[in-house]
């Protein structure tokens, strides 16, 4: 029975989580079937039909699904199984904000237990997904006749091209009137997405101001071409904003180099980024947690530290 994925995607491309999400499913059963939801993305379909793997990719692209309400992709997923000959077994969202956003809203419609976060698949019925802030592992398993399941897109390698789907485009739903889209404030970044990231250099605490964090952290990132992140205390106290927080109640993050800057080691940071490559900590504190997670560590003041640091490298500019 096949699976269907729900495509995350920026209007211009597929995201590295689609093709996560595709590769879990692989695990599931190899018939799989995208479906792939927007206003304007006509180009996304030659992109979708491309991916190894992938077997059928359903395209709506209308206006009203142009924010990706959840209210309304909810709708459209659920209208579409009911217009669908096909019975799927399971459908896949990656564990992003889009995810977690649409996916639970899904399961209370189809009355089924959401399957949260897995980062691998035992068989078709069952699963595995940290519980604890990533201390322990717990193997779920559900006899839901659909799952609706979470991944974590970390824990599975992006599926490549190679495919040569069929693609089919499907009537749009008219849309609900529970939510509307009134504006949005897009942040303008210039570094790479955190998610996607190889190297992010993150601030926590100890940097004391916006200002610091931007000279500090944000100028050793510049340095490197890396990403920016940041801890909760960091966040919390105005320092960086809200999307930079990476743990638990954050993004989960695996670049191959993670630059950790005045960050105390919280398990519900640690959770956050302890599948990274290497991992370089600089706290005063020789007894900092972080220290236990890192592969590199340097007991100094960060605000020496770092400048001396900068100073030594090339610049990228
Ligand atoms: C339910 C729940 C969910 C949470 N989710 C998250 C989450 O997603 N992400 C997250 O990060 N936290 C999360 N937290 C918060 C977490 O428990 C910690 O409070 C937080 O991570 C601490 O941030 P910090 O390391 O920046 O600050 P602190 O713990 O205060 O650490 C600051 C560190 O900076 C060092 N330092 C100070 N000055 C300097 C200097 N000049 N040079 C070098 N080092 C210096 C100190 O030695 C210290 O180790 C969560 C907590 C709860 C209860």
């Amino acid at each position: 029975m096949p699976s269907l994925i729900i495509a995350e995607h920026n209007g211009c491309t597929l995201l590295p989580s689609t093709r996560a999400t595709v590769t879990a499913a692989k695990y599931i059963d190899d018939d799989i079937h995208l479906l792939v939801m927007g206003d304007g993305i006509a180009t996304l379909a030659h992109l979708a039909c491309q991916i190894s793997g992938v077997a059928a990719v359903f395209m709506v692209d209308a206006p009203i699904l142009g924010h990706l309400l959840a209210e309304n992709v909810e709708q459209q997923i659920s209208t579409f199984l009911q217009q669908q000959e096909t019975t799927y077994q399971a459908i896949l969202f990656p564990a992003s904000t889009f995810g977690k956003n649409c996916a639970p809203r899904l399961a209370a419609k189809l009355d089924v237990f959401q399957i949260s976060d897995i980062t691998a698949v035992i068989d078709p019925q069952t699963f595995e997904r940290p519980i604890y802030a990533g201390n322990a592992v717990a193997t779920v398993r559900s006899e839901d006749k659909i799952k609706v399941i979470t991944v974590r897109p970390t824990a599975f390698e992006p599926a490549v091209d190679g495919g040569n789907a069929r693609v089919e485009h499907i009537e749009a739903i008219s849309g609900t009137k529970q939510a509307e889209f009134i504006s949005q404030q897009v942040t303008q970044n210039s570094r790479p997405d955190l998610q996607a990231a190889k190297i992010i250099v993150s601030g926590g605490r100890a940097l004391g101001s916006a200002s610091a964090f931007a000279e500090v952290v944000e100028k050793l990132a510049d340095t490197l071409g890396a990403a920016v992140g940041a801890s909760r205390a960091a966040v919390d106290a105005g320092y960086a904003p809200n999307d930079y927080q990476i743990g638990q109640t954050g993004k989960i993050v695996a670049p191959q180099l993670y630059i950790a800057l005045g960050i105390s080691g919280a398990i519900q940071h640690i959770a956050g980024m302890k599948e990274s490559a290497v991992v370089v900590a600089i706290n005063k504190d020789p007894d900092a947690p972080i220290f236990a997670a890192a592969d590199y560590g340097l007991v100094a003041d960060l605000f020496a530290a770092v400048p001396e640091l900068i100073e030594k490298l090339p610049s990228r500019h």
